[in-house]
């Protein structure tokens, strides 16, 4: 946040109350919104509402989006089915992946229950060409017919039909390929009355020749917008497509950049005289739009100009703030602002966002009754804001009628706001009101080829489909009138604000198993740079807290064993416990040793300090569960149980690369199974363990249980070789892993102790044509930049299909250019130095070897050991035998029908860590599952940050033994398994037995499936 962008104290004191609403408890948001909200009028209201609904009940018989919405609901296979072919088909270059999709998607459903159903004609066609396809890819009964209808016509029958299906629906969705197109569409009378707002929509910019593109075609937009700026049409724009690293921690250079954009987009619409409005984006990005709008409200060029605009979003908790800075803004600038108030189209991915960020609470309401609420709060606000012109876009008749209503009410007429609505939506709804009354309605209208714009639309569909939305409802026979016009005050008065049971806030996400882990808003202005003032400082990085004798530390855990052993799992589950919670207290400190000692940026720093504490509750709650003995069944007479106990001393070798996280997740799995545990660290971080270790111990963990043995190579091998040892875990390389297991079998006179290793992997990622280029790129960027590729997880060899190879590679090098790569310790770097000098020079080395192969890289500072993020180009993936543990990605390029010689040739490198594949073909996802050899599978979505307990981390093969981390089976490992059977017959039999009635016995008898008498007699 910005303070020099709040012109005058209204706004000033808005932002200070966006603070305070933003993560504010949900009761406390609505609680003064519904208190701020007049007596309804309710009769008129309803009136209104029943008018709107058969409005648009009319309106349907035109609206494409509704008639689609009812043939084809959301919920249904079909409905589902078509939107996601939908997604994807216009941008599928080969034919063999488009034919599989059409397979993949339309295979399953029930198409010809809705061939000839709709009065559309549109409709109908798409359903038609879906219902052949069906027919064609053998499903139907006349496919043989069909076939060969084909193979004479020697057309490519269903491709075709389908595709035409698709354009058909581009045509429904996107108003115009070009701004002239999109221009004569409206002149041509079919919204009548109605101006638009167009926008040249797509996907946020990954590279800044994107971010360019963009911004010219918003030029063009305006300048042939302008040319008939007599139809009172404007211009919208989202300022994530005018800049690829729109984010807080680039704020420093994307704002002036965004700004200056936006100045000129500006200029140019005022000399135009049409209006420009600035979409509203994610909830992260809200504070970064207001010193950009402002800066733009404030340019004395657009002095006189009222056309500047912004939206704002109903289901932010900030909502109304926002509306009172929007005035201020108005106010200081001597203009009016045209605010657009939305309810908010990121719902379910801001949700998401949250609970994976593990933040305190969400910055939206849980329940569509606070938006709603939340919505008309806010348009009273802006009611009566004198420096604002209201737009309310919605498409939800109860919305739109309390609206009407209250503007009446209190002498507003419809030259004093309008209503907006989204080209192919809530057709009907507002024509009356334009046509009768006098209210002006503009369409949202999306401009754009249907190739790039379709995949956009179709998830925004997906969004405003959900079960709860209005337009939804409303094609739902089963609701009345009653119900699509019910109150949303009385039910947030019957909520009484809480939030929605079934959405936990993200602390209680893994309850009542485990408390998750705290997180920090990193998209936080003011947080960021708190964490960089307080990390510049340098670190006295401490490593004299362990010992460097081996035998020693051996011989002190092993003299702690038999205590640790006897003090109960519980309590030692509360150690854990106690642990988790002081790596959250101190997490600074954590945050400091891992920036400097392992030149962690600062989310990766943060997400380390989470995993550490994730790792502490999580096997806190196994252990409790693990440790109790389990009675198993037998014939009567008898009693087995099974209990399991600690093997002895382990010792735990942990990596350079997680010095936090996979050095306390090892330690702490041996010590709540009641092992002591010699903890080496690697040789890089030993000041993070030293860190860790003590704070164990103030956990309760005592000193002999918990060993610390610093040093190198010399004092791991003695370690591992000590006979006491009765246990290794390693995480590391190959051939480390390989040593240890040898010292441990060499040695005769030993038992075979087990060793549980997690190794590298030569991690693949998969891509077909089907997937979405900015997706893909920006998961192929965290996967293999990220953390500067030194995670065992990272992405080392990038599978394209050759259809798209060209594209992908050109939008990497783009995103690739914009990373930075600096100083860990600055909030704004994405990429740091690598850990030392050795693995800088055989990075190097590599990356000189493969010089005439290099297709992209970027520049990096002199000074540091930064080895630049490198793409190779490879012949064929066979050339790739090596981990290569950095920023070097290998790619090589696969035809279609060869993806299972490709998974079989990954699998034969004889790694298994992790693969990622972006494909929206599900039966490819099923077969790459079938065939992958690898531990863990990421399909649409970057190969790193495994969360514990959610997605347990470790490979087979070359790439460890497991079990995996973080899962169901990995304490037990760590224990040795023992039974005690007892015959109890030969010491009294079984009383209970003796004392039944047989017919009982056998009636409980099958009643538990024949489980023994123990067990029954429990259920007794
Ligand atoms: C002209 C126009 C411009 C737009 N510009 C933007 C923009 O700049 N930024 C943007 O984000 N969106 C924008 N939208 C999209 C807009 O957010 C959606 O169209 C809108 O949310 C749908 O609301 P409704 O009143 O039509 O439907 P309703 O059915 O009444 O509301 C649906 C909305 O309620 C909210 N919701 C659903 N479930 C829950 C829940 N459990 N808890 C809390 N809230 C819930 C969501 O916001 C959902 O979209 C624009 C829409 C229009 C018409």
């Amino acid at each position: 946040m910005d303070s020099r962008f709040d012109f005058i104290p209204a706004m000033a004191l808005a932002r200070a109350e966006m603070r305070r609403l933003h993560r504010m408890a949900e009761p406390d948001v609505v609680a003064p919104l519904l208190a701020a909200l007049p007596d309804q009028v309710e009769a008129a209201i309803m009136a209104r509402g029943r008018a709107l609904i058969a409005d648009l009940r009319k309106g349907q018989a035109s609206g494409w989006v509704n008639r689609f919405m009812a043939e084809y609901r959301m919920d249904s296979a079909e409905g589902l089915a078509l939107l996601s072919l939908a997604e994807a088909f216009l941008r599928v270059p080969d034919p063999a992946t488009a034919d599989l999709l059409i397979a993949d998607k339309i295979g399953e459903a029930d198409w010809r229950a809705h061939s000839g159903r709709s009065s559309s004609l549109l409709v109908n066609s798409a359903t038609w060409g879906l219902v052949l396809g069906r027919a064609v890819i053998g499903v139907e009964p006349q496919a043989g017919v069909l076939r060969r209808l084909i193979a004479r016509s020697g057309e490519p029958f269903v491709r075709q039909a389908v595709g035409a299906a698709m354009k058909l629906m581009g045509e429904v969705f996107v108003m115009g390929r070009t701004i002239d197109e999109a221009m004569a569409r409206m002149r041509k009378g079919e919204n009548r009355g109605f101006t638009a707002s167009f926008d040249m929509l797509g996907e946020a910019a990954r590279t800044f020749a994107d971010a360019r593109s963009y911004f010219d075609s918003y030029e063009a937009a305006i300048a042939a917008v302008g040319r008939a700026a007599g139809e009172g049409h404007s211009i919208s724009v989202k300022l994530s497509a005018l800049h690829p690293r729109y984010e807080a921690a680039q704020a420093d250079a994307a704002i002036p950049e965004l700004t200056a954009m936006l100045l000129e987009l500006a200029r140019a619409a005022a000399r135009a005289g049409i209006p420009l409005t600035v979409d509203a984006e994610e909830s992260a990005r809200l504070d970064l739009s207001f010193d950009i709008i402002a800066a733009a409200a404030a340019d004395p060029a657009l002095k006189g100009w009222d056309g500047l605009g912004m939206a704002v979003q109903a289901y932010s908790k900030r909502a109304r703030s926002v509306c009172r800075w929007a005035n201020g803004l108005g106010e200081a600038t001597g203009r009016r602002i045209k605010v657009r108030l939305v309810k908010g189209a990121y719902w379910d991915s801001e949700i998401k966002a949250t609970q994976e960020q593990g933040l305190p609470d969400y910055p939206l309401f849980t329940r569509k009754a606070h938006t709603d609420v939340s919505y008309l709060a806010a348009a009273r606000e802006l009611l009566a804001s004198p420096h604002v012109e209201p737009a309310f876009a919605s498409h939800n008749a109860r919305t739109v009628a309390t609206i009407v209503e209250w503007a009446r009410a209190i002498g507003k007429s419809g030259a004093d706001f309008e209503f907006q609505r989204l080209h192919g939506m809530g057709e009907g709804l507002y024509e009356a009101l334009v046509r009768e009354e006098g209210y002006r309605c503009r369409i949202y209208a999306p401009v754009g080829g249907h190739r790039d714009l379709l995949a956009y639309l179709v998830r925004r569909l997906l969004e405003n489909g959900a079960n709860t939305s209005f337009v939804h409802q409303l094609a739902d026979a089963d609701l009345s009138e009653e119900d699509l016009l019910a109150d949303p005050v009385v039910k947030a008065r019957a909520s009484g604000g809480l939030p929605h049971p079934s959405i936990p806030l993200p602390i209680d996400l893994f309850e009542p198993l485990r408390r998750n882990s705290a997180g920090i808003d990193l998209n936080d202005r003011a947080v960021l740079a708190g964490l960089k003032d307080r990390l510049a400082g340098s670190v006295g990085l401490r490593a004299d807290g362990g010992g460097t004798d081996a035998a020693a530390c051996v011989t002190a855990a092993a003299d702690a064993g038999p205590a640790w052993a006897a003090v109960p799992v519980e309590r030692r589950a509360e150690m854990l416990e106690r642990l988790a919670d002081l790596i959250e207290e101190r997490r600074e400190e954590a945050f400091a040793l891992l920036v400097h000692e392992a030149r962690k940026t600062l989310p990766d720093a943060l997400a380390e300090v989470r995993e550490a504490a994730d790792f502490c509750r999580y096997y806190a709650r196994q252990a409790r569960d693990l440790m109790q003995p389990l009675e198993l069944p037998g014939p009567t007479g008898e009693t087995n149980v099974l209990r399991l106990a600690p093997r002895g001393v382990w010792a735990a070798v942990a990596p350079w690369n997680f010095p936090l996280a996979i050095f306390l997740g090892q330690v702490v799995a041996a010590l709540v199974t009641g092992n002591t545990v010699v903890a080496k660290p690697a040789p890089q971080t030993p000041a993070i363990a030293v860190w860790a270790v003590a704070l164990a111990r103030e956990a309760g963990v005592p000193a002999g249980a918990l060993p610390l043995l610093t040093g190198g190579a010399e004092q791991g091998a003695a370690l591992v070789a000590d006979r006491r040892v009765a246990g290794v875990v390693f995480t590391g390389s190959v051939p480390t892993a390989k040593r240890i297991a040898r010292a441990l079998l060499e040695d005769d006179a030993r038992p075979i102790v087990p060793l549980i290793a997690e190794t590298g992997g030569i991690n693949a990622m998969i891509v077909d044509s089907t997937a979405l280029p900015e997706q893909v790129v920006r998961d192929i960027v965290t996967s293999a930049f990220r953390s500067a590729g030194q995670r065992c997880s990272a992405l080392r060899l990038l599978l394209v299909q050759e259809d798209i190879a060209e594209r992908t590679l050109e939008m990497l090098a783009g995103a690739m250019d914009a990373l930075v790569i600096g100083d860990p310790a600055d909030p704004v770097t994405d990429v740091g130095p690598v850990i030392d000098r050795a693995a800088y020079d055989r990075l190097m080395g590599c990356r000189a070897a493969m010089a005439g192969r290099i297709v992209k890289t970027v520049a990096v500072p002199e000074a540091g050991l930064f080895v630049p993020p490198t793409v190779i180009r490879l012949d064929s993936l066979d050339e790739l035998d090596a981990e290569w543990f950095g920023p070097l990605l290998h790619v090589a390029t696969w035809q279609p029908g060869d993806l299972e010689d490709t998974i079989a040739r990954i699998n034969a490198k004889g790694f298994g860590l992790t693969m990622g594949l972006h494909s929206r073909i599900a039966r490819v996802a099923e077969t790459v599952e079938a065939a992958a050899q690898v531990g863990n599978l990421y399909v649409n979505r970057s190969m790193i940050g495994a969360v514990v307990g959610s997605q347990p981390f470790g490979g087979e093969g070359l790439s460890g033994t497991g079990p995996k981390a973080g899962g169901p089976h990995y304490l037990a490992r760590f224990c040795v398994e023992r039974v005690t059977s007892i015959d109890t017959t030969s010491a009294g039999g079984n009383a209970w037995l003796l004392s039944l009635d047989v017919d009982l016995y056998v009636g409980l008898a099958t009643e538990t499936g024949g489980i023994g008498p123990r067990l029954l007699s429990r259920q007794r």
